[in-house]
């Protein structure tokens, strides 16, 4: 760490807290990973995909003079253990550590109340979903999001931590901020849910989207197929609903291949439901606020993808919560001929 020189080596405060320790994020700016980059390529070796990767790779160096030659930076924004220090508010404490001599983020905001939030927004993030000049336009180093905190720091406790973040803190990405990923969806497969119903899933290759690799893709229904006019051999644009399952936004139709059929959904499954061969009917479903047409096996009782559905279902974390029940024992038990 002490050859990063965006750290400081002593705070610019007389007399410092005993104990201070923050917590922040090492990066390298657009500017000087180009830089990098060129400089990786003129001396004959392998330029980084990305700057975060860059950043990775070099805070695993175990050579501190290499690292001290990576344009390395950093921003702090939290504090861990303290002695001697307090904080009454999340803003107060990026101030005081910018007084302090420590690099901090310049680029936030103090909203009074949820129309202030939904205001800076709109004026300072989004900026009418204006590229050039919205919030990714004024920092030097890449974003996809934001993150919106709880500001008085009495207020923390109170908020319920979720699974993998706290409960004080929530990150939101706008959604045309989202870089799509182009690949080719290699076939179209179709699964049967709990209920019966035939979901179509994209067979993709393997692509990067939104921090993980994503292979299949849900189409939804036989509708949305058609609406987009998805058909296997496509190039398609896919991206994360919700920030968690992928889906398929659109056909790049300028690569389409010549030969590319339209997608005939019921000729695909033969007529028959793809798990146990039962009959299936197109039914009108209301699924929360949303209501669809789609297919369904109507093999209630019999059909071993429902069945398994079901249990997994029941076993869940949120309903029964059995550990041990997953996928894998209702299929034995059906290809047992239970
Ligand atoms: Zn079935």
């Amino acid at each position: 760490m002490r050859t990063l020189r965006a750290i400081p080596l002593e705070l610019t405060v007389h007399p410092a807290p005993p104990l201070l320790e923050v917590r922040g994020e090492a990066y390298i700016a657009n500017q000087d990973f180009t830089a990098l980059n060129a400089q990786l390529v003129a001396a004959g070796e392998k330029p980084f995909p990305n700057a975060r990767n860059a950043t990775a790779g070099t805070l695993k160096q175990l050579d501190p003079r290499l690292v001290a030659r990576r344009p390395l930076r950093a921003v702090f924004y939290a504090v861990g253990a303290c002695e001697g220090i307090e904080f009454a508010t999340h803003a107060e404490l990026l101030e005081t550590l910018a007084r302090f001599g420590l690099p901090v983020q310049q680029l936030w905001w103090v909203c009074p109340d949820l129309e202030a939030v939904l205001r800076c927004y709109r004026d300072e993030v989004i900026c009418g979903y204006d590229m050039a000049r919205d919030l990714r336009s004024r920092v030097p180093y890449e974003i996809d999001g934001i993150v919106l905190k709880v500001n008085r720091l009495a207020d923390w406790p109170r908020l319920p931590a979720k699974t993998r973040a706290p409960g004080y803190a929530i990150v939101h990405k706008p959604v045309p901020w989202i870089t799509p990923a182009e690949t080719v969806l290699r076939a179209i497969t179709v699964q049967v849910g709990r209920t019966g119903v035939l979901t179509p899933v994209a067979e993709l290759d393997p692509v990067f989207v939104q921090g993980s690799t994503v292979s299949r893709a849900t189409l939804h229904n036989e509708e949305e197929i058609r609406r987009k006019d998805v058909r296997v051999g496509d190039t398609v644009v896919v991206r994360k609903a919700g920030m968690v399952i992928p889906e398929v936004v659109e056909v790049v139709l300028a690569r389409r291949p010549p030969d590319a059929q339209p997608f005939d959904f019921l000729a695909h499954v033969g007529g028959r439901c793809p798990a146990c061969g039962g009959p299936v009917v197109r039914e009108r479903i209301a699924g929360g606020a949303i209501e669809e047409v789609a297919w369904r096996c109507q093999n209630v009782a019999g059909c071993p993808a429902q069945k398994t559905r079901r249990i997994e279902y029941f076993a869940q974390r949120k309903a029964l919560d059995i550990e041990a029940l997953g996928a894998s024992w209702p299929r034995s038990w059906w290809s047992a001929g239970w």
